[in-house]
């Protein structure tokens, strides 16, 4: 046990770490007690947030600090592993295990785990509401003689329980020698082969007897847990005779005979402590589940959710998205027209802000409302329950082609976005699977490619214009899958750890916990990608305005580049500077794409057609009138999503005009090849910041970018020159 550190004001600092499962209200919890105290980080090394707090109570300090949410302490996820160390390494004063009433046995899986590392353990029996409410009674006393912890119910969402919590917590601090943990037992065998090791170790080496708690030590290194027997360099023969017996009588490895004795030591106290109802109907739950999970209905109901979950995100945003369209094309820009003018800024100086900077802010703010909307509905699949059902259907399907089954909501998501889909890959348990789900994640249609079909469908396609775009993203997925199966044989060989799932009661998530898990998720976009991107569009706007005064875009540096590439792609029927100048700025994001196009191709006359700027209050008051007509046509969108939107709706009065002039400069056939390269090359570049952020390195990215790039090429000149051969035109 450490001796409590003293903080500044000279208070006693009571560590607490506060863990659990996932769900069980931890966030909430903290919140209620923390409240803006709060502090965000992140653990060293991982993009895993570590929360934590310090509060005054009484005369003392005490320090919060939230676990990331786990089920168990093995050291399979990285959430596990961080737990895990934090409490080996940091030796807390106390840990908080915050337990889900309604789902004992589960919770208490953990919690056994937890008493093993000889901390004191306030158990928080949260949503004591729920379980009052089902009728449940739970046994308080008997909990804390058989575990040596105190038991505290909480309410996490009316901030009940929080105060005895704390109490709890102060008094244990007091006389933490008091407040041991019990031993659990895990039957004579195990207990026999732990007691050898424990003295082992004691005599041979002393060292780690200090550093581990010892039982603990002893039992890792039973259930041979690579990662202690890596760090220790200890070998699980020292446990000698009684390991080998152990093994022989059990037949089966030490890890499942352990896991299974947790199990065991689990459902044992819940069947002691916990009074259910005698006859309890068929829980609303249960009723769900045998739609849900039903064989046949399982996989429509699935997909129709996720494509609902999608639809509804971008029917909500869409309308934000045009609004900060507006906003930053129109007023924003005429306002920081008029103070170039009157500040007599350089005409170079007033183009970039205009066009680079509002233009590029524009860009990424029209991005926020999407990332949030989706969030929001992401969290509330996830709050709901529903989310873990849908892996556990997923699972099979994805496991006989080798993949792991969790993989695929974060490719579903990639169909919004790839950026939110590859944050959604730290849902997987390890490593290798996150990274092959990233990699092929881009592979996945987003919603930024769309301008760029829209454009060419409609010039090229338009009477089969939803078919030619539903056939973009039938591809995506194709190849997404096939290119996981080649990496599954090549790169990341190996099984896929089989994933069991309990799956959560369903719940209406509350408005507070929506709120604040939507922003945990969106807040990494706005602050990392936003600065990024916000750099990069200066950038884009240097590379076709330089040298500074080219009459002509093919003179700009970009316009070079262009020239540069394009013989490059002139076997794939595009192999104009024009096509390959907008295809390098559209590694920013795709949606430059039609962007570049649009300045290349709109002729420069046009600007001369300026009208005098509206008064400053007419803009505002337009800017809060557009403002009250997107949430009105978020919120009609919302009602009318399953309507089918026509694509003809979306003609921009100068859609035209750049229409004609693709018609010109490609054909059917090389339009074709020109979406699906656009489709499959590298990633845009908040896709290789998310890659970094997740990943901690530009590795997986630069693996990314390599074989998209190559993928993309092979398969528009397979399809361009395929075409050619079946007389589809040039
Ligand atoms: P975390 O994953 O452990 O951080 O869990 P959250 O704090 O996000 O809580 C999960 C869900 O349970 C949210 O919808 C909460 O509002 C809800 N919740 C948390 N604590 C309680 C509680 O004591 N009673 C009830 N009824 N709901 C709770
Ligand atoms: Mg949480």
């Amino acid at each position: 046990m450490t001796i409590a550190t003293t903080s500044k004001v000279g208070k006693k600092t009571i560590t607490v770490a506060v863990s659990g499962n996932p769900n069980s209200g931890k966030s909430t919890l903290i919140n209620g007690i923390a409240g803006t105290r709060l502090q965000v980080g992140n653990w060293p090394g991982v993009t895993v947030d570590k929360k934590e707090a310090l509060l005054e109570y009484g005369d003392k300090a005490i320090r919060l600090v939230d676990l990331p949410g786990t089920y168990s302490l093995s050291p399979y996820s990285q959430e596990e592993v961080i737990a895990r160390d934090y409490l080996i390494r940091e030796k807390p004063d106390v840990i908080i295990d915050v337990v889900d009433s309604t789902n004992l046995e589960r919770n208490l899986y953990l919690a056994v785990q937890l008493l093993e590392l000889d901390i004191p353990v306030v158990i928080a029996l949260n949503m004591h509401d729920e379980a009052e409410k089902k009728g449940y009674k739970i046994d308080t006393k008997p909990v804390e003689e058989m575990l040596g912890a105190r038991v505290v119910p909480t309410v996490a969402t009316r901030n009940e329980g929080t105060r005895e919590l704390l109490e709890a917590v102060a008094e244990i601090a007091e006389d933490p020698l008091k407040h041991r943990p019990r031993t659990l037992s895990y039957g004579d065998d195990i207990e026999t082969a732990a007691a050898t090791l424990e003295t082992r170790i004691r005599k041979d080496y002393p060292a780690f007897a200090e550093q581990y708690p010892l039982r603990w030590l002893a039992l890792k290194i039973l259930e041979e847990d690579n990662l202690i027997l890596g760090e220790t360099g200890l070998r699980e023969s020292l446990a000698g005779e009684a390991l080998h017996h152990l093994k022989k009588a059990h037949s089966e490895d030490m890890e499942s005979v352990m896991a299974d004795a947790r199990y065991a030591l689990a459902s044992g106290l819940t069947r002691e402590v916990l009074k259910v109802p005698e006859i309890r109907k068929a829980e609303l739950t249960e009723k769900i589940d045998k739609i849900v999970l039903n064989r046949f209905l399982a996989m429509p109901i699935f997909l129709a959710s996720m494509w609902l979950v999608f639809k509804l995100a971008f029917d909500t945003s869409k309308p934000f998205v045009d609004w900060i369209d507006l906003v930053t094309t129109g007023p924003l820009k005429r306002w920081a027209e008029a103070i170039a003018a009157i500040t007599h800024s350089p005409a170079w100086l007033s183009s970039l802000t205009t066009d680079g900077v509002i233009g590029g802010v524009g860009f990424v703010l029209a991005f926020v409302p999407v990332i949030f909307a989706m969030m929001f509905f992401i969290t509330f699949l996830e709050g709901s329950g529903y989310m873990a059902r849908a892996a556990f259907v997923m699972d099979r399907a994805m496991h006989k082609m080798g993949l792991h089954g969790k993989s695929f909501i974060p490719m579903l998501l990639g169909f919004g976005c790839n950026v939110p889909a590859i944050y959604a890959t730290r849902t997987l348990e390890n490593t290798k699977d996150k990274v092959l789900t990233s990699l092929v994640i881009p592979l996945m249609s987003c919603g930024a490619r769309l301008p760029v079909y829209v454009l060419f469908v409609g010039a090229f396609f338009s009477t089969h214009a939803g078919t030619a775009i539903w056939s973009m993203y039938v591809l995506g997925i194709a190849i997404a899958v096939l290119m996981g199966v080649i990496f599954k044989k090549t790169l990341f060989k190996g099984e896929s750890p089989i994933f069991i799932m309990e799956l959560p009661p369903y719940r209406m998530p509350t408005a507070q916990s929506l709120l604040i898990h939507t922003w945990e998720k969106g807040r990494h976009f706005l602050i990392k990608a936003g600065t990024y991107i916000f750099a990069v569009s200066i950038l884009v706007w240097f590379l076709l305005n330089l040298p500074w005064g080219v009459a002509d875009k093919k003179d700009s540096l970009l316009g070079r580049g262009g020239q540069i590439v394009a013989p490059l792609l002139a076997p794939l029927g595009f192999g104009n500077w024009e096509a390959a100048s907008s295809l390098i700025t559209g590694v920013v994001a795709k949606e430059i794409v039609v962007g570049t196009m649009g300045e290349i191709y709109t002729k420069k006359a046009e600007e001369a057609q300026k009208e005098p700027p509206p008064p400053l209050s007419e803009d505002l008051r337009e800017i809060c009138f557009s403002f009250f007509t997107a949430t009105k046509n978020a919120v009609v969108n919302v009602f009318s999503t399953f309507k089918i939107v026509s694509l003809a709706a979306e003609e921009d009065p100068e859609g035209g005009n750049l229409r004609s002039r693709i018609r010109a400069a490609f054909t059917p056939l090389s339009g074709y090849s020109f979406m699906v390269f656009v489709l499959l090359y590298t990633p845009c570049i908040v896709t290789a910041i998310a890659f970094r952020h997740e990943f901690g390195t530009w590795k997986w990215f630069g693996v990314a970018c390599a074989y998209q790039t190559v993928l993309a090429w092979l398969v528009s000149f397979v399809i361009y020159q395929g075409g050619k051969l079946m007389g589809l035109g040039g």
